[in-house]
């Protein structure tokens, strides 16, 4: 067979078995090899390393499209000095994503504007590098998209799909009170989650005022029940970041003018 002609179905042969990685860095790589006279196991060995660590981030990247964050944010641009309420090495515990493996659940609790979207997202992110099935919504999203999905008599299919989740993320649990309806569909989705599915949920509320905006005592009791049985709270009670970003960044378009006398 002729160089060419082994080239050609070499590179057919990697495509079928679905070796990217491989078919773009094996040339690069074998003369590198030659170079340092590595032994074939070694040549085959590195090219096998650098498929597996591309697959990783292949299936890391996907994920985390899968989980359909509003925006992007890590714990690399959290800085956590703006915010000396937060429990930084909690948050760096969690960070590991142990606490999906034992199904607990975390709680963010605070203010607006500290945070807690932005280290729930940084959660959902780590859980996708680690291989887990994480799914974003803002509390209203989800009571929306259920109420929606059982117009289309799909409520039970939508359900079980979310059963299959490492995590989901219920980010801001606030003022808006729910229908009864709404509030019988979230409550659905939390006992499903418990013992089965990890959930980080974010909110303002204090626990005092979640009855107002489930709109039932008895049903508030239960889903609190089962959302703090295993659960890890992280408070956010300081300053607004972007509040006080906003302020700093006025303060330096506007320098304080001089007292008049
Ligand atoms: P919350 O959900 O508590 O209302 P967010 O997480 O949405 O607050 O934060 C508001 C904005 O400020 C976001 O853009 C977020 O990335 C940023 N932010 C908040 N706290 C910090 C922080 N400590 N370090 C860096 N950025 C922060
Ligand atoms: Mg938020």
């Amino acid at each position: 067979m002729s160089a060419q002609a082994a080239t050609v179905l070499l590179e057919h042969h990697l495509k079928a078995l679905k070796l990217p990685t491989v078919l773009r860095e094996y040339k690069t790589l074998a003369s590198l090899c030659a170079q340092e006279r590595s032994d074939y196991p070694t040549y085959l060995l590195r090219l096998a390393e650098r498929e597996l660590i591309d697959r990783e981030q292949r299936a890391s990247e996907r994920r985390i499209k899968a989980a359909r964050f509003p925006v992007l944010k890590t714990l690399e641009t959290f800085d956590f000095s703006a915010q000396p309420s937060i429990n930084e090495s909690l948050v760096r515990e969690l960070m590991a994503g142990e606490y999906m493996d034992r199904r607990e659940n975390v709680l963010l609790i605070g203010n607006s504007g500290t945070g807690k979207s932005h280290l729930a997202t940084a959660l959902g992110m780590a859980a996708c590098a680690q291989g887990r099935r994480v799914r974003f919504f803002t509390v209203m999203g989800l009571v929306t998209h259920l109420l929606e999905r059982r117009e289309e008599r799909a409520l039970e299919r939508t359900l079980k799909q979310l059963e299959r989740h490492d995590l989901i993320i219920l980010d801001e649990l606030g003022y808006v009170p729910f229908s009864k309806a709404g509030a019988e569909l979230l409550f659905e989705v939390i006992s499903r989650a418990y013992e089965r599915t990890s959930l980080v949920v974010t909110t303002n509320l204090p626990f005092e005022a979640w009855t107002e905006v489930l709109g039932s005592e008895r049903l508030t009791g239960a889903l609190l029940d089962r959302l703090t049985h295993r659960v890890h709270i992280v408070e956010a009670n300081g300053e607004s970041y972007r509040l006080k970003d906003s302020k700093r960044r006025l303060g330096r378009a506007r320098p304080p003018k001089a007292p008049k006398d």
